[in-house]
């Protein structure tokens, strides 16, 4: 599958890796919108939420702890956002499942 996410897991693409295990890989935006912005995502190919089967639900939770956890390592104690962009009309330009993380300077509302 000709996948850039992909590619970036398997290391043919290089990134800057903040977390990896079996089930996620995490790294840090290339074009940060935020002071701190990194993407965090399933090591397996699902293009996004509106994709996943039912059996993805166990796998996504993790993807969420492990937010929860990062977002506390980069010390995001003020608060930050997670975006899930979903097709052409969400603003998705990769179609590998990947959750924005965004934090260290107060977000507006709503977004564009
Ligand atoms: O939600 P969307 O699909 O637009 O987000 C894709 C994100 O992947 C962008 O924020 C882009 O900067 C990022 N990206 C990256 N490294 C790449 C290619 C894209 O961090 N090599």
């Amino acid at each position: 599958m000709d996948c850039l996410f992909c590619k970036i897991i398997e290391g043919e693409i290089p990134s800057q890796c903040l977390y990896e295990d079996d089930k996620v890989y995490v790294f840090k935006d290339i074009d940060p919108q935020a002071p701190v912005h990194f993407l965090v995502i399933p090591k397996k190919h699902i293009d996004s939420l509106d994709a996943m089967e039912d059996e993805d639900s166990e796998l996504i939770g993790y993807v969420f702890k492990k937010i929860r956890d990062l977002a506390r390592e980069e010390g995001l104690e003020d608060g930050y956002r997670v975006v899930h962009n979903i097709g052409e009309d969400g603003g998705q330009s990769v179609k590998h499942m990947h959750f924005h993380v965004l934090g260290g300077r107060s977000l507006q509302w709503p977004p564009g």
